[in-house]
């Protein structure tokens, strides 16, 4: 079969970068094709009537698919898996767990179209949103209501990389019997795995470094508990927000390769960091490894490596700044991250321009902040291009 169950291995179930290439992926039983077949197919043939052969219909359950939620799943330490046609898609299933009526508590500074999904859909179907600063336990603490049903986080946040404690808000969720979702796209479940810091859901958007090629868009939710994901697969069917078996492919590509990218996108990240941490132009750096990072503890703790992703602000304007990042070669101006690409940003004119300046300036992104998603191109190459784009800039 096709749909092996990885945790039957003990043999690699103590490595991650063993289990991202095989879990979930025997060769196929019938042709021994040794790499999961695209099944693109909508419907199965049944023996009898109501008598499948374990799938009926391409929505409720796709063969490419099972192998990548069999994938996931082992990567995040969770028992089951469930893959979706994008990140937003993951996130939605989780609020169809709620009711009208109930309450969620989530970070301040959530990804955007997490905001924009809890505050112009789901509050008209009456749901109940704080978002406070989740880097603060008691801000945290003083938001549960008896009525919270879910505490949403995301750590590190975009795209100031602000940790928040798994951990101890898993447990503030416990004890107001919520619920507790953890967004694990910035971080991958190489370097954390929510789930064994006690979180209930982990969602991932595969667009990033799971997928990590730039070519597909893609979600994810992996759960330990056999009733949560007994609801969850109900909506994943009801609601039909399912990626197809070409998609499904492409992420189980990505996921092999997942520790080894990640460990040149680490490596890469933290030489840019220091070095912009000393460059005179920059006057800020946000990249959870620094010793000044205000939780880099936490983070040394939380997780194994401190990402690929950062954020600095030049010491000019926001023309400045728009300046340097149509000046790079290597690192291309565009949204997104976590390809093998590297990619530049300006929060304040792309990402986040959505967001009142006022408003903008007072949560910390300024005109001249600059994110980068670093790519797994050659240090030098990178570091000289940022280089030259601040001195075009500033000159
Ligand atoms: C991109 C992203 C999402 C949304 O995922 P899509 O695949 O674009 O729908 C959610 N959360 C985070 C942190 C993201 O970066």
């Amino acid at each position: 079969m096709a749909n092996d169950d990885s945790t039957d291995h003990d043999s690699y179930e103590d490595h991650i970068e063993t289990r991202a290439i095989h879990a979930g992926q025997a060769p196929d039983g019938e042709t021994g094709a040794l790499m999961t077949p695209i099944h693109a197919n909508s419907t199965y043939v049944q023996d009898s009537p109501g008598k499948d052969r374990g799938y009926e219909y391409s929505r409720t359950g796709n063969p490419t698919r099972t192998d990548l939620e069999a994938n996931l799943a082992s990567l995040e330490s969770g028992a089951h898996g469930r893959a979706f046609s994008s990140g937003m898609g993951s996130i939605n299933t989780v609020l169809n767990l709620l009711e009208a009526g109930d309450h969620v508590v989530a970070g301040d500074d959530v990804y955007g179209g997490t905001h924009r999904l809890f505050t112009q859909v789901y509050e008209d179907y009456d749901l109940d949103f704080d978002f406070v600063d989740t880097t603060d336990h008691d801000a945290v603490a003083a938001a549960m209501r008896p009525d919270t049903e879910l505490l949403w986080l995301e750590t590190p946040t975009n795209p100031l990389m602000r940790v928040v404690d798994i951990a101890a808000l898993a447990d503030l969720a416990h004890d107001h019997d919520a619920l507790c979702a953890v967004d694990n796209t910035f971080a991958t479940p190489y370097l954390q795995r929510p789930l064994e810091d006690g979180a209930d859901i982990v969602s991932h958007s595969l667009t990033k470094y799971l997928g990590g090629h730039s070519d597909v868009v893609g979600g994810a939710l992996v759960v330990d508990d056999d009733d949560l994901d007994e609801r969850i697969g109900f909506y994943q069917n009801s609601v039909g927000a399912t990626p197809g078996p070409f998609e499904s492919f492409l992420v189980l590509r990505g996921t092999k390769t997942l520790p080894v990218r990640m460990d040149r996108h680490c490596e890469n990240t933290r030489a840019l960091a220091t070095w912009l941490d000393d460059h005179p132009d920059v006057s800020e750096v946000y990249y959870p490894g620094l010793g000044s990072h205000p939780q880099h503890d936490l983070a040394a703790r939380q997780m194994d490596d401190f990402g690929g992703m950062l954020s600095f602000e030049l010491d000019g304007s926001l023309e400045e700044a728009s300046t340097v990042v149509e000046s790079t070669e290597v690192f291309t101006l565009a949204e997104s991250l976590g390809g093998v690409e590297s990619l530049i940003e300006q929060p304040a004119a792309m990402t986040h321009a959505a967001i009142p300046r006022e408003e903008r300036l007072e949560a910390g992104l300024t005109d001249g902040l600059i994110r980068v998603s670093v790519g797994i191109e050659h240090l030098d190459d990178q570091r000289r291009d940022l280089d030259r784009a601040i001195d075009a800039a500033l000159d």
